[in-house]
């Protein structure tokens, strides 16, 4: 730390994100992204859009914005697009949580909430998930809180039905609840309907994952106007070029090829099916994953063993210290042909135990 740095952040611990390592090639099933390649679509238009980079973006996002609302089935001031949804994860904090009004989220969820509650200065109380990692939506009735619930969530994939979200929306009336949907699109239930029935919903969503877009940073925030236009302060006082024009475009090259999107969510889902089975039989405990990962422990490989093996032979999962779950690995649904070499490796890891 210099000596200039400010004091208000002096004892921040920033999110780690998942390797990306540049050394050699490994199979990566560590940051759930998606093994399928951008639309065609997206890269002719990024391609196109990269001809006018001279320009500033549109701070608007108009067009993507009026293709977005039109996909979700709701107004163009129900929407903002941000520079991933960490960004509008960010604003949420910003604009709907103070001193007085604190954040609550799972005790296991999404690793960067807590950051954006420190860096944000919010007080912040993580309520347990049960024991089978599952969110008692009770826990969440009346809490006079802003909410943050990934559905489904993470690193655990298990979701909450509409129906529950709505219950916890409900029972909080005078709190914002943010659900945050990166995974929906891989077996979840969106809450985005409920939109125009509760003015304190808002529903945040990602290219990175579904939309094979992680590199190019697009996420959106979905809610009553009112809220949107707050983000939208939050949004033109820190950032107004938020997404570049290159993002914008490929967004919605993405948005015109929804068919792709949707072949591909097909297929992650059954590779997941293959897998969660492949793994069962050798005997991994594993939760309901409605995601595009898998989070899985084995007896045989306590803590973080399974992760530093796999690793030595060239397969990168996820391992997180957090005691509750440190005897699991979240593992990314990759391709087909991944999943099996990862399958072969960790029979072969048994058969040397
Ligand atoms: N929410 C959850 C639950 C996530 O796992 C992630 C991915 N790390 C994000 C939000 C942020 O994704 P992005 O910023 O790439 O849209």
């Amino acid at each position: 730390m210099s000596r200039f740095f400010s004091e208000k952040y002096a004892s921040l611990v920033p999110y780690t994100p998942g390797e990306q390592p540049k050394d050699r090639k490994f199979i990566k099933l560590n940051t759930n992204e998606s093994p399928f390649p951008p639309s065609e679509k997206a890269i002719a238009y990024a391609r196109q859009a990269s001809e006018g980079l001279q320009l500033y973006s549109d701070p608007e996002c108009r067009a993507l914005t009026e293709k977005m609302a039109e996909t979700l089935g709701v107004d163009f001031d129900e929407v903002l697009m941000t520079n991933g949804s960490d960004e509008i994860l960010n604003f949420a904090f910003m604009a709907f949580c103070d001193k007085d009004h604190g954040a609550v989220f799972p005790d296991i969820t999404y690793g960067f909430y807590p950051v954006f509650a420190e860096i944000n200065g919010v007080p912040y109380k993580e309520i347990p998930l049960k024991d089978d990692f599952t969110i008692g939506i009770s826990d969440y009735f009346a809490l006079g809180k802003t909410i943050f619930i990934a559905n489904p969530n993470a690193p655990t994939g298990i979701a909450l039905s509409r129906d529950e979200i709505e219950e916890i929306v409900k029972k909080n009336p005078d709190s914002v609840v943010v659900i945050d949907e990166a995974y929906v699109d891989f077996g979840g239930e969106s809450a985005v309907p409920l939109i125009c029935k509760y003015d304190n919903l808002l529903v945040t969503g990602t290219f990175s994952k579904s939309r094979s877009m992680a590199g190019a940073r697009l996420g959106f925030g979905v809610g009553n106007r009112e809220l949107i236009r707050d983000l939208n302060t939050v949004k033109y006082s820190t950032n107004p070029y938020n997404v570049n024009a290159m993002t914008q475009a490929a967004g919605l090259g993405t948005l015109h090829d929804a068919a792709y999107t949707k072949e591909n969510c097909r297929t992650v889902c059954e590779t997941r099916e293959y897998t969660k089975n492949a793994l069962s039989s050798l005997g991994f405990t594993q939760t309901e994953s409605r995601t595009n990962f898998l989070f899985a422990s084995h007896p045989k490989f306590p803590g973080d063993s399974l992760y530093t093996l796999l690793r030595e032979n060239g397969i990168l999962i996820r391992h997180f210290k957090n005691p509750r779950i440190c005897d699991y690995n979240r593992i990314t649904v990759g391709s087909r042909e991944e999943m099996e070499t990862l399958i072969k490796t960790i029979t072969k890891l048994l058969e040397e135990k």
